[in-house]
Protein backbone atom coordinates (compact mmCIF):
# COMPACT_ATOMS: atom_id res chain seq x y z
CA UNK A 1 0.00 0.00 0.00
CA UNK A 2 3.25 2.54 0.85
CA UNK A 3 4.29 1.82 -2.63
CA UNK A 4 0.78 2.46 -4.14
CA UNK A 5 0.48 5.60 -2.25
CA UNK A 6 3.99 6.78 -3.09
CA UNK A 7 3.12 6.47 -6.94
CA UNK A 8 -0.20 8.71 -6.57
CA UNK A 9 -2.33 6.03 -7.60
CA UNK A 10 -5.11 6.85 -4.79
CA UNK A 11 -5.55 10.35 -6.59
CA UNK A 12 -7.19 12.67 -4.07
CA UNK A 13 -8.04 9.73 -1.32
CA UNK A 14 -5.45 11.59 0.82
CA UNK A 15 -7.51 10.16 3.79
CA UNK A 16 -5.83 6.96 3.10
CA UNK A 17 -2.28 8.72 3.28
CA UNK A 18 -3.10 9.58 7.38
CA UNK A 19 -3.92 7.02 9.96
CA UNK A 20 -1.36 4.31 8.27
CA UNK A 21 -0.19 3.45 11.93
CA UNK A 22 -4.00 2.62 12.77
CA UNK A 23 -4.32 1.09 9.32
CA UNK A 24 -1.59 -1.65 9.43
CA UNK A 25 -1.89 -1.70 13.28
CA UNK A 26 -5.55 -2.68 14.68
CA UNK A 27 -3.91 -2.02 18.46
CA UNK A 28 -3.41 1.22 17.89
CA UNK A 29 -6.93 1.83 16.60
CA UNK A 30 -8.04 0.24 19.52
CA UNK A 31 -5.82 -0.17 22.53
CA UNK A 32 -6.01 -3.90 23.35
CA UNK A 33 -6.92 -5.53 20.40
CA UNK A 34 -5.86 -9.14 20.05
CA UNK A 35 -8.07 -10.49 17.30
CA UNK A 36 -10.32 -9.05 14.27
CA UNK A 37 -13.40 -11.07 13.02
CA UNK A 38 -14.31 -10.48 10.11
CA UNK A 39 -17.71 -10.70 8.40
CA UNK A 40 -19.26 -10.38 4.75
CA UNK A 41 -22.92 -9.67 3.84
CA UNK A 42 -23.93 -9.57 -0.11
CA UNK A 43 -25.41 -6.78 -1.19
CA UNK A 44 -28.74 -8.47 -1.59
CA UNK A 45 -29.02 -8.70 2.12
CA UNK A 46 -27.08 -5.63 2.68
CA UNK A 47 -30.21 -3.05 0.91
CA UNK A 48 -28.69 0.84 0.66
CA UNK A 49 -27.91 1.72 4.19
CA UNK A 50 -25.41 -1.23 4.14
CA UNK A 51 -23.38 0.03 7.09
CA UNK A 52 -26.23 0.05 9.52
CA UNK A 53 -26.84 -3.58 8.53
CA UNK A 54 -23.69 -4.98 8.83
CA UNK A 55 -23.01 -2.73 12.03
CA UNK A 56 -26.42 -4.16 13.65
CA UNK A 57 -25.23 -7.52 12.80
CA UNK A 58 -22.14 -7.06 14.62
CA UNK A 59 -23.68 -5.47 17.85
CA UNK A 60 -26.07 -8.61 17.77
CA UNK A 61 -22.62 -10.76 17.69
CA UNK A 62 -21.00 -8.90 19.72
CA UNK A 63 -24.00 -9.25 23.24
CA UNK A 64 -23.18 -13.17 22.19
CA UNK A 65 -20.08 -12.94 22.57
CA UNK A 66 -20.15 -10.85 26.03
CA UNK A 67 -22.72 -13.51 26.98
CA UNK A 68 -19.96 -16.28 26.23
CA UNK A 69 -17.03 -14.50 27.29
CA UNK A 70 -18.10 -11.72 29.20
CA UNK A 71 -17.67 -8.06 28.79
CA UNK A 72 -14.07 -7.26 28.70
CA UNK A 73 -13.81 -9.62 25.54
CA UNK A 74 -14.49 -6.17 23.82
CA UNK A 75 -13.13 -2.49 24.40
CA UNK A 76 -15.11 -0.75 26.88
CA UNK A 77 -14.23 2.57 25.84
CA UNK A 78 -13.58 2.32 21.85
CA UNK A 79 -15.05 1.83 18.83
CA UNK A 80 -14.87 -1.75 18.26
CA UNK A 81 -17.05 -2.84 15.47
CA UNK A 82 -16.56 -0.88 11.99
CA UNK A 83 -17.57 -1.12 8.47
CA UNK A 84 -15.79 1.08 5.79
CA UNK A 85 -15.63 3.66 8.70
CA UNK A 86 -11.91 3.30 10.00
CA UNK A 87 -8.42 3.26 9.19
CA UNK A 88 -8.68 -0.82 8.69
CA UNK A 89 -7.44 -2.99 6.42
CA UNK A 90 -10.44 -4.64 5.73
CA UNK A 91 -9.35 -6.76 2.51
CA UNK A 92 -6.06 -7.74 4.16
CA UNK A 93 -8.07 -9.26 7.16
CA UNK A 94 -10.73 -10.90 5.06
CA UNK A 95 -7.76 -12.56 3.35
CA UNK A 96 -6.78 -13.62 6.13
CA UNK A 97 -9.61 -15.12 7.38
CA UNK A 98 -9.64 -17.50 4.63
CA UNK A 99 -12.93 -15.17 3.26
CA UNK A 100 -11.56 -14.73 -0.64
CA UNK A 101 -8.68 -13.64 -2.67
CA UNK A 102 -8.21 -10.32 -4.45
CA UNK A 103 -8.85 -10.28 -7.94
CA UNK A 104 -7.41 -8.69 -10.93
CA UNK A 105 -10.12 -6.19 -10.67
CA UNK A 106 -8.30 -5.42 -7.24
CA UNK A 107 -12.23 -6.43 -5.58
CA UNK A 108 -12.05 -9.10 -2.67
CA UNK A 109 -13.48 -11.68 -4.00
CA UNK A 110 -15.22 -14.70 -1.59
CA UNK A 111 -15.61 -17.92 -3.70
CA UNK A 112 -19.17 -18.22 -3.74
CA UNK A 113 -20.54 -15.01 -2.30
CA UNK A 114 -18.31 -13.07 -5.33
CA UNK A 115 -17.23 -9.31 -5.08
CA UNK A 116 -20.31 -7.78 -4.69
CA UNK A 117 -20.04 -8.09 -0.68
CA UNK A 118 -19.47 -5.85 2.00
CA UNK A 119 -16.94 -6.61 5.18
CA UNK A 120 -17.75 -5.61 8.67
CA UNK A 121 -15.43 -6.28 11.92
CA UNK A 122 -15.37 -6.76 14.97
CA UNK A 123 -11.83 -6.30 17.22
CA UNK A 124 -11.39 -8.14 20.36
CA UNK A 125 -9.50 -7.83 23.32
CA UNK A 126 -9.00 -11.86 23.59
CA UNK A 127 -7.09 -13.99 21.55
CA UNK A 128 -9.81 -16.35 19.62
CA UNK A 129 -9.18 -19.49 18.72
CA UNK A 130 -10.26 -20.81 15.09
CA UNK A 131 -12.27 -24.10 14.64
CA UNK A 132 -11.08 -24.68 11.20
CA UNK A 133 -7.28 -24.16 9.37
CA UNK A 134 -7.12 -21.03 6.77
CA UNK A 135 -7.61 -21.73 3.37
CA UNK A 136 -4.96 -20.37 1.26
CA UNK A 137 -6.09 -18.42 -1.34
CA UNK A 138 -3.62 -16.71 -3.48
CA UNK A 139 -5.75 -15.60 -6.42
CA UNK A 140 -8.12 -17.72 -8.42
CA UNK A 141 -8.45 -15.64 -11.48
CA UNK A 142 -6.29 -17.80 -13.41
CA UNK A 143 -5.63 -17.12 -17.25
CA UNK A 144 -8.96 -14.88 -17.33
CA UNK A 145 -8.94 -11.09 -17.65
CA UNK A 146 -12.18 -10.22 -18.55
CA UNK A 147 -12.16 -7.61 -16.24
CA UNK A 148 -8.92 -6.21 -17.16
CA UNK A 149 -10.22 -6.04 -21.05
CA UNK A 150 -13.43 -4.55 -19.90
CA UNK A 151 -12.39 -1.47 -18.21
CA UNK A 152 -13.49 1.36 -19.97
CA UNK A 153 -10.33 3.58 -19.30
CA UNK A 154 -7.62 1.09 -18.40
CA UNK A 155 -7.94 1.89 -14.40
CA UNK A 156 -6.58 -1.31 -14.04
CA UNK A 157 -2.93 -2.44 -15.41
CA UNK A 158 -2.94 -6.01 -14.15
CA UNK A 159 -1.10 -5.65 -10.58
CA UNK A 160 -2.17 -2.41 -10.14
CA UNK A 161 -5.46 -0.07 -9.60
CA UNK A 162 -5.31 3.53 -10.69
CA UNK A 163 -7.73 5.38 -8.80
CA UNK A 164 -7.48 8.40 -11.26
CA UNK A 165 -9.07 6.83 -13.91
CA UNK A 166 -11.73 4.38 -12.67
CA UNK A 167 -14.90 6.19 -12.95
CA UNK A 168 -16.57 4.26 -10.00
CA UNK A 169 -13.72 6.66 -7.97
CA UNK A 170 -15.39 9.48 -9.48
CA UNK A 171 -18.54 8.90 -9.32
CA UNK A 172 -19.63 5.35 -8.29
CA UNK A 173 -21.25 4.32 -10.94
CA UNK A 174 -19.26 1.65 -12.61
CA UNK A 175 -19.51 -1.97 -11.91
CA UNK A 176 -18.17 -3.44 -15.20
CA UNK A 177 -15.12 -4.73 -13.26
CA UNK A 178 -17.47 -7.01 -11.13
CA UNK A 179 -20.10 -7.71 -13.29
CA UNK A 180 -17.86 -9.12 -15.93
CA UNK A 181 -16.59 -11.27 -13.34
CA UNK A 182 -17.58 -14.89 -13.67
CA UNK A 183 -17.39 -15.38 -9.54
CA UNK A 184 -20.62 -12.36 -9.84
CA UNK A 185 -22.45 -14.75 -12.50
S1 LIG B 1 -14.96 0.38 -11.69
FE1 LIG B 1 -15.05 0.69 -13.92
S2 LIG B 1 -13.43 2.18 -14.37
FE2 LIG B 1 -13.04 1.37 -12.30
S3 LIG B 1 -11.60 -0.30 -12.59
FE3 LIG B 1 -13.67 -1.20 -12.64
S4 LIG B 1 -14.28 -1.21 -14.80
FE4 LIG B 1 -12.50 0.16 -14.60
S1 LIG C 1 -13.07 -11.08 -14.22
FE1 LIG C 1 -11.60 -12.78 -14.26
S2 LIG C 1 -9.59 -11.80 -13.94
FE2 LIG C 1 -11.17 -10.33 -13.31
S3 LIG C 1 -11.38 -10.65 -11.11
FE3 LIG C 1 -12.94 -11.90 -12.12
S4 LIG C 1 -11.97 -13.93 -12.36
FE4 LIG C 1 -10.34 -12.46 -11.92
Amino acid sequence: MDQWLAQGLHGEMDYLERNRDKRYDPAVLVPGAQTVVVCLLSFEHSGRDYHRRVKSLLYTLEAKLKESFGEDIVSSTHQHIFCDSAPMLERRWCVEASLGFIGKNHQLIHPTLGSMVHPGEIVLNQVVETNETPTAYQTICADCRLCLDACPTGALRNTVWDARQCIAYETHHCLVCQNICPYNT
